[in-house]
């Protein structure tokens, strides 16, 4: 049976890697972080000084020279390379998080990580999370989730992500870095966080991360078992 391509979109923390990066192994499909990708491109053009409030010569020139693909790192997951160095856990710093959604609103940008995740989905056999996945990226996935938490949640969740890589923040901190990021991802003007109409809403709130797997696994099963009674 054709391998299918799982979109799961939706606001900053509310497990969506982490699900994602489940189901894909569950699955033995491929996971793909797209988040991290727009984390890399930030982190070059802050490392290399860059200004990043708009699409001047400078930052189209840097745009040439970052390469990300992506290769196997802990477990079975694949993980994001920044011109051939490991990008994690340098892109979980908060210093990227605060620049990240104003990088990830440039089309020039946008338009060169769309199509390095459009050729790495084509086949199918993907898990891809992000913002734009299954409204923009790939409106045409067989299964799109849309993950939603309430923000005191996420950012507790952020905080013990963010502890497992080493780094400390407040929640404080965390949750307006959450609720800013959101506000900029849904009103930006192109390819701005949406829910798609025919995306499976999934509030994580009460849902251990468990139940949030099996959830998708599910929906998956579904997806299979309608396709095969067609
Ligand atoms: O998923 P994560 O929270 O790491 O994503 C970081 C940022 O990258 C988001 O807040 C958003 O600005 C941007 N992003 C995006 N489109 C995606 C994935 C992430 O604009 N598909």
């Amino acid at each position: 049976m054709r391998k299918i391509r799982i979109a799961i979109d939706g606001f900053a923390g509310t497990g969506k890697s982490s699900t994602a990066r489940a189901v894909a192994k569950a699955l033995g499909y491929t996971y793909i972080d797209t988040g991290a990708m727009y984390r890399a491109v930030t982190l070059y053009l802050l490392d290399k000084q860059i200004p990043v409030d708009r699409e001047t010569p400078a930052l189209m020139e840097a745009l040439g020279n970052i390469r990300l693909d992506f290769r196997p790192g802990k477990g079975a997951s694949l993980e994001v390379y920044l011109n051939d160095e490991p990008a994690e856990p340098a892109i979980r710093h908060p210093r990227v998080s605060e620049a990240v959604s104003p990088v990830a609103t440039l089309p020039a940008v946008r338009h060169a990580l769309v199509a390095q995740q459009r050729r790495i989905g084509e086949q199918g056999g993907v898990v891809m999370d992000g913002r734009d996945i299954g409204t923009y990226v790939f409106p045409d996935a067989e299964l799109k989730v849309f993950m939603t938490a309430s923000l005191p949640v996420r950012a507790q969740r952020r905080q013990y992500e963010m502890a497992d890589a080493g780094l400390e923040q407040s929640i404080e901190d965390i949750q307006s870095n959450l609720s800013a990021r959101d506000q900029i991802d849904a009103n930006r003007e192109m390819a701005p966080l949406r829910q798609a109409p025919d995306a499976v809403v999934m509030d994580t709130s009460d849902m251990d991360f468990e139940d949030q797997v099996a959830e998708i696994l599910r929906l998956v099963a579904k997806h299979y078992d309608a396709a095969h009674s067609r």
